[in-house]
């Protein structure tokens, strides 16, 4: 991997967290939007093999993320949403009609996934794991219950660990694009970790076998993304 495009990704992680943990500070954090922009990739296609397969990757990224970014950009022309981060976009998203709903989702989502992904695993941080344990009982626990989201989830969607507004973590699925900051979540909070469980995410490689692409996923997550984006979100 590219040092540069690592730092790109810990930085959007970093834009993306803070100014959710405290929906106020949008008006001021207003300064650190630099537009709706398609992300690099931090990684090569082949570098999470052989948990997730390349042509997997170069479909979802090519094709189905760049897919949402334009029809998104498309959406939004003219309207002044140009100039809104995400995080404030999702915050009426339920005003702002389907397009922008599914496909800014999908644009957004797509660049926390790809983001919260890295092909050397790391032990996780101290701080995260005494989070999960207090939150969870444990680290196991944690992932059991949130692969039983990822696995449960009837149809195409999203798994999410996220910082609810009361301070605590909680873990959730989400039907389509949706996700946790969106005011039409059923519990809204800051996402700091993602899994996508639509088929096109694994189906070239496991098929039907979702459970067993969601247990793998604990082989690629790049913890020191999800507690960056903790800090963060903590302020
Ligand atoms: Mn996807």
């Amino acid at each position: 991997m590219k040092r540069r495009d690592f730092l790109t990704f810990a930085g959007m992680a970093a834009i993306a967290a803070p100014v959710a943990g405290s929906l106020l500070s949008f008006k001021s954090g207003a300064e650190q939007f630099t537009g709706h922009t398609f992300p690099e990739l931090g990684y090569a296609f082949n570098a999470l093999e052989p948990y997730i397969d390349a042509k997997t990757m170069e479909l979802h990224y090519n094709k189905h993320h760049r897919g949402y970014y334009t029809k998104f950009v498309d959406a939004i022309k003219g309207t002044g949403l140009e100039n809104q981060p995400m995080e404030v976009i999702f915050t009426k998203v339920s005003q702002l009609g389907e397009a922008v709903r599914n496909n800014g989702g999908g644009y957004y989502n797509h660049n926390l996934f790809w983001g919260n992904m890295a092909p050397q695993q790391k032990p996780m941080p101290e701080t995260l794991k005494k989070e999960i344990e207090k939150n969870f009982g444990s680290v196991d626990g944690f992932k059991e219950k949130f692969g039983t989201a990822a696995k449960t989830l009837f149809g195409s969607g999203w798994a999410w660990l996220a910082l609810g507004n009361d301070g605590k973590l909680f873990i959730t699925s989400m039907p389509n694009q949706d996700n946790p900051l969106m005011d039409i979540a059923p519990q809204r909070g800051v996402p700091l970790l993602a899994l996508d469980v639509w088929e096109h995410a694994y189906y070239l490689k496991y098929q039907n076998r979702r459970a067993e692409y969601a247990d793998n996923f604990w082989n690629v997550v790049n913890w020191d993304v999800v507690d960056k984006r903790l800090k963060a979100a903590n302020g």
